[in-house]
C-alpha cells in the first residue's frame, strides 16, 4: 500500500492551478495540461532549439484516460516510470478520471468565470524538469508576461476581466506582474514563515502592493535578504546572472515569430546565502556554466580574475565568474545557484509571418531595465 511518506503534491508552486505533482526525488515536475501546451513543447523541441533552451527540459507526456492503468504509464515513458512512485501514478490516474468535457470551438459569448477550485482537470499530464530541484532552499518567483493576457479563443467575458486586471496592475505599464513568490527566511518575524522557513507572497502581492512606481522593491524582497545571508554582493551577482539570461530571452523572442498569453518567467535561485556562497565557490573550482545554473558571465577566458576574501572569483567588473576547468560530467550533481525559465504555454503558438511577440517582449525589456538597476 502507498505510504503517506510518498507524498506527491508539488508544494513549491508559487502561482497557477492546484494539482501539480512531483516525484519523490523532486527531479520531475508533472502538471495536468492542455493539448496546446504539449504541442508547443513538442514543436519547440523539434523546430525551435533556441526557444526550447529557454524552457524547462521536456521529458514527455502521460496520456491518461479511463483505460489508463499504472502499467500503461510505465510503458509510455520508461525512464520516467522509474522515477515516479506507485502512489504518484495512482494520483495522476485519479486526477485523469475526473475529466471534464473540453471546449473545442471558439465561442466568444461563452459564459466564463474565474476558476474557483483552481484545479485543472484534463486527461494529459506533461512531464518536465523540476526547475526548483538541486537547491537547498530555492527562492522562487513567477513573473507573468504581457499587457494583453488573453488568447484569440478567449470569450469576451474573460477578455474583459483580464484587461481589467492588466489595467489595474503593472501589466499595463510594464508588460508583466509578479504572480507569486517564496523567499527563504524572507522576514525576521518567524511567525510569518511557513514550516519550511519561507515567506510566501501570494497573488495579491503583485496585484495590489507592487505598482509601477515601487516595482523594483518587489524584486529586492526576492533577491536581497540579509536574514538568509544573501548580502548586497551576493544579491548583485544573482541579479547580474538573471540579467544575462533575460537578455538572452529577449534575443530569442525577438528572433522568433510566436505568441504566448499569460506565460511566465520562472526565476529560481539558492535562497540560503551560505549554500549559495558555497555553491559559487564550488562551481568556480570545477566548471564554467551559465547554462548549468551557476553564477557565471560570458567571456570567462578573456577576463582577468581576482579573488575576493570570500573566495569567490570575480572579474574586473565585479562579476562572479567561473575558473574554467573541464569536469562536465559533474554538472548533474552540482548544487545549483540560479535558473531562469519560460513556463506556462497553455496559450502559446507559433505565428509565422506575424513578427516577434512584442506583447511578451515588453515585459522582458522592462525586467531587463529593473535588473540592470538591481545589479548596479
Ligand atoms: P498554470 O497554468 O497553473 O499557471 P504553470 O505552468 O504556470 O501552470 O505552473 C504553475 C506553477 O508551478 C508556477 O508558478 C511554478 O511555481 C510552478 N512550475 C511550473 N513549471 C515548473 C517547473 N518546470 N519546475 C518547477 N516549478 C514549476
Ligand atoms: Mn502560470
Amino acid at each position: 500500500l502507498p505510504k503517506r511518506a510518498d507524498l506527491v503534491d508539488y508544494n513549491y508552486a508559487v502561482a497557477g492551478h492546484a494539482g501539480t505533482l512531483c516525484d519523490p526525488d523532486g527531479e520531475l515536475f508533472i502538471k495536468p495540461c492542455t493539448a496546446q501546451e504539449i504541442a508547443f513543447y513538442e514543436s519547440a523541441k523539434a523546430e525551435h532549439p533556441d526557444f526550447a533552451e529557454l524552457m524547462p527540459v521536456y521529458m514527455g507526456t502521460l496520456q491518461l484516460n479511463d483505460a489508463t492503468d499504472i502499467n500503461s504509464i510505465n510503458e509510455q515513458i520508461p525512464g520516467v516510470a522509474d522515477h515516479i512512485s506507485q502512489h504518484m501514478k495512482e494520483e495522476v490516474v485519479k486526477m485523469a478520471h475526473e475529466i471534464q468535457p473540453q471546449q473545442s470551438t471558439v465561442d466568444l459569448h461563452a459564459d466564463w468565470a474565474p476558476s474557483v477550485t483552481k484545479k485543472i482537470v484534463t486527461n494529459t499530464a506533461i512531464v518536465l524538469e523540476n526547475a526548483a530541484h538541486g537547491y537547498k532552499h530555492p527562492n522562487i518567483l513567477d513573473v507573468k508576461l504581457g499587457t494583453r493576457l488573453w488568447a484569440d479563443d478567449a470569450p469576451l467575458k474573460k477578455r474583459a476581466r483580464f484587461d481589467q486586471i492588466a489595467s489595474e496592475t503593472t501589466h499595463g505599464d510594464l508588460g508583466f506582474r509578479i504572480a507569486g513568490m517564496r523567499v527563504y527566511k524572507g522576514t525576521t518575524d518567524k511567525s510569518k514563515l511557513d514550516e519550511e522557513g519561507y515567506l510566501i507572497y501570494d497573488k495579491e502581492f503583485g496585484k495590489t502592493q507592487v505598482k509601477t512606481h515601487n516595482v523594483a522593491s518587489g524584486f529586492k524582497k526576492f533577491i536581497f535578504n540579509e536574514s538568509a545571508k544573501v548580502d548586497e554582493e551576493l544579491g548583485k551577482a544573482v541579479a547580474r546572472a538573471f540579467l544575462d539570461d533575460l537578455r538572452r530571452v529577449e534575443q530569442v523572442l525577438a528572433a522568433e515569430e510566436s505568441r504566448m498569453y499569460s506565460a511566465s518567467l520562472l526565476f529560481v535561485f539558492e535562497g540560503d546565502g551560505e549554500a549559495l556562497r558555497a555553491c559559487v565557490e564550488e562551481t568556480s573550482a570545477s566548471t564554467t556554466l551559465s547554462d548549468k545554473g551557476s553564477l557565471d558571465s560570458s567571456g570567462v577566458g578573456s577576463r582577468s580574475t581576482a579573488r575576493v576574501d570570500s573566495g569567490i572569483a570575480v572579474d574586473e567588473d565585479g562579476e562572479i565568474i567561473a575558473a574554467a576547468e573541464d569536469e562536465s560530467d559533474m554538472e548533474d550533481d552540482l548544487p545549483r545557484a540560479y535558473s531562469l525559465k519560460l513556463i506556462d504555454f497553455a496559450h502559446a503558438e507559433w505565428t509565422p509571418g506575424q513578427g516577434p511577440d512584442e506583447n511578451s517582449l515588453k515585459g522582458v525589456r522592462s525586467l531587463i531595465r529593473i535588473f540592470e538597476e538591481l545589479a548596479d
